[in-house]
């Protein structure tokens, strides 16, 4: 008989052989907590996406094909069970309080792409209790499938609902002809979200989305190096960034 990751764990708790006791969990909780809330001594990966850029183009799909297609994500038409590592919604859902009746102009139709914020201080890295997900030091939030176990805890701490479950087999769902060998597919019972192309940057390359968008409205790049296109993007630009206020230190900037 199959067992899932999450059932296999299940039993081995219940039987008492558990590789990982109370007390290993505690200091793998704690390692996470003490080393991903530093702040990280090299790079600080970071994207712009230019609204009003954005919004000339006609907000199209190409960096949300050019994401999905490249990473093997797969299109489930059951909404409930869909996964998204980018994706557009209304910019008064995704920043709530950013426009009024009487301010926002031609942005108040925007619908923003959305994706992980790359959180400089990401509470889905705090409660993972396996270490499935963590932060480089170039800021890019990680996911390792082979390790997750799919208890989404992840997926209730991150509060711009940037990961999905995969509920089914997502390889179902993905045509033979399309799936791009260079990249892994995940299985069911396992958390996927957005790693910035992490792949690509270790090449030296930008993230799909960015290289995708053909009005350059997507601008990457380190934060901490004034020459980076991300710094150009952001200089003299009024940025916003998805609830601040909560500490959690986004690294995907919005340019009104
Ligand atoms: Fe984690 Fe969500 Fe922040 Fe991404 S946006 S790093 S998933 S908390």
């Amino acid at each position: 008989m199959e067992l899932t990751r999450l059932e296999f764990l299940r039993k081995a708790w219940r039987t008492g052989i558990i590789i990982f006791g109370g007390a290993s969990f505690e200091i793998m909780a704690g390692k996470a907590l003490g080393a991903e809330t530093a702040p990280p001594a090299g790079k600080r990966l970071a994207m712009a996406v230019d609204l009003r850029a954005c919004l000339k183009a006609g907000q199209c799909e190409k960096c949300v094909d050019a994401c999905h297609r490249g990473h093997n994500v797969p299109a489930i038409p059951d909404v409930k069970r869909a996964i998204a590592w980018i994706w557009r919604d209304d910019l008064e859902r995704a920043m709530p309080g950013v426009l009024d009746d009487f301010s926002g102009g031609e942005l108040r139709g925007a619908k923003p792409v959305l994706l992980c914020n790359q959180c400089g201080n990401p509470p889905c890295v705090r409660v993972c209790p396996t270490g499935a997900t963590w932060k480089r030091g170039d800021g890019i939030v990680m996911m390792d499938q082979h390790r997750c176990i799919g208890c989404r805890y992840c997926m209730a701490a991150c509060p711009y609902g940037s990961r999905s479950f995969n509920w089914s087999d997502p390889r179902k769902y993905l045509a033979k002809q399309s799936i791009n060998k260079d990249y892994p597919t995940r299985t069911k019972g396992t958390v996927e979200k957005c790693e910035f192309c992490a792949e690509r940057v270790d090449r030296g390359q930008e993230p799909l989305c960015a290289s995708a968008c053909g009005e350059k409205a997507i601008a990457f790049g380190d934060l901490r190096d004034g020459a980076s296109a991300v710094r150009k993007a952001l200089a003299g630009r009024i940025a916003l960034r998805r609830k601040p206020e909560l500490g959690t230190d986004p690294a995907v900037y919005y340019l009104l």
